[in-house]
């Protein structure tokens, strides 16, 4: 759909000159006051984040150690009298944490911005304060996206120009487990119309034999996690999985091992997916070389902006295009989700494994991802 700007700009009140304040805090300060502040038309941009431990509903293990909490960063960009929502979701195997969180955003000045709608500008001075911090810089982005999103009073997909409609299936992840515990679990996805399932543990085919005998007939992801060292080995594994209904293969290969993914990927009967391979746009045009797809994880590429850039070259390079996320809350996945529309496959489950999701947003409906009307990333705030 067009847009006209300048209206989205009147309609927010935006073309008065506007400034920006960056003041940075352990919780969330005085809210409140800032909001009441702007209504008065101070039109000051102020970030503010809080420390939140999500609560998985169950246990979750992986290789290295089982956990029952995430710990995770929630931010809001407070500017005239609106309120953008972000996050950044820490599990802790990966390097970021809150305390590194708190010391990216102290380092932030946005004051010099004016203007909100200058995004790129913005994001990109965001990008340069210091490197890394992939996740911390996600959380600012899909705050100024949702902040964005409501001055103009539409959501994402609908900015972009996508098709709601064509949000697809999310998959749900099975674990590697006992074969009882599998199908305890296949059983319980039931809901779901795709299942993804870990493999690489050295039970390949009992995982997979377990999940058909109680989904037969259920398309099925894999993901290996680099697990498959031996390259023959591999493609055998693949051809006995095409014949069992498995969709694709995702990071079959550890990382470094380029050269036996790129002969995988020219013999392998199923398409081969980036994971571990791939973080932020410029890990696509390697992946080019050896995989079919990509992975878009909005917190290993710094959210909102990049995912869609990526998205855009993926898909003109003709690879495919698979979203997933950390174990998070609905703010993050369903920002994810305003893509969906433009991706060939879904695996944004991580909001279904918690307790106390601070929000409400994207819902799986028949096992489809359905996207909120509302503006922004389109998330309601339903707990503190
Ligand atoms: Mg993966």
């Amino acid at each position: 759909m067009t847009h006209n700007r300048r209206d989205f700009l009147k309609k927010a009140g935006l073309l008065a000159a506007s400034g920006f304040v960056f003041t940075g805090t352990d919780g969330f300060n005085q809210p409140g006051n800032t909001i009441s502040n702007n209504h008065k038309g101070s039109k000051k941009m102020e970030l503010t984040y809080q420390e939140y431990e999500l609560q998985l509903k169950h246990v979750f293990t992986i290789a290295k150690n089982s956990r029952t909490t995430t710990p995770d960063m929630q931010v809001r960009i407070h500017y005239n009298g609106y309120t953008g929502y972000g996050e950044a979701a820490m599990p802790p195997y990966y390097p970021e944490n809150p305390e590194s969180a708190k010391k990216f955003y102290e380092q932030l000045d946005l004051a010099q911005f004016k203007d909100p709608f200058e995004m790129e500008k913005i994001l990109d001075y965001v990008d340069h304060v210091a490197p890394g911090n992939n996740f911390a810089k996600a959380s600012i982005d899909i705050a100024l996206h949702d902040l964005v999103g409501k001055l103009m009073g539409y959501p994402w997909y609908q900015i972009w120009g996508y098709d709601k409609t064509k949000t697809p299936s999310t998959s749900f992840t099975i674990g590697i487990d006992e074969p009882k515990t599998v199908k305890k679990k296949t059983r319980e996805a039931d809901r779901f119309n795709v299942l993804k399932v870990k493999l690489g543990g050295g039970n390949d085919k009992e995982m997979i034999h377990s999940v058909r005998s109680v989904a037969p007939e259920k398309p099925l992801y894999v993901d290996v996690n680099g697990g498959w060292k031996d390259k023959h080995e591999a493609l055998d594994m693949i051809h006995w999985l095409k014949e069992k209904g498995i969709v694709f293969v995702e990071q079959p290969m550890p990382k470094d091992q380029t050269d036996d993914i790129a002969w995988l990927t020219e013999n392998s009967p199923l398409p081969t997916i980036a994971d571990e391979s791939i973080q932020r746009i410029s890990s696509v045009m390697d992946a080019y070389k050896v995989y079919d797809g990509i992975n878009i994880k909005l917190m290993k590429c710094t959210g909102m902006r990049e995912a869609h850039k990526m998205l855009n070259l993926a898909r003109s390079l003709g690879m495919k295009v698979l979203m997933g996320c950390m174990v998070a809350s609905s703010c993050s996945v369903t920002a994810a989700a305003q893509l969906s529309p433009a991706i060939d496959w879904a695996d944004l489950d991580g909001n279904l494994l918690i307790s106390n999701d601070p929000y409400e947003g994207v819902k799986v409906v028949d096992g489809k991802l359905i996207l909120p009307e509302r503006p922004g990333i389109g998330i309601r705030k339903i707990r503190d």
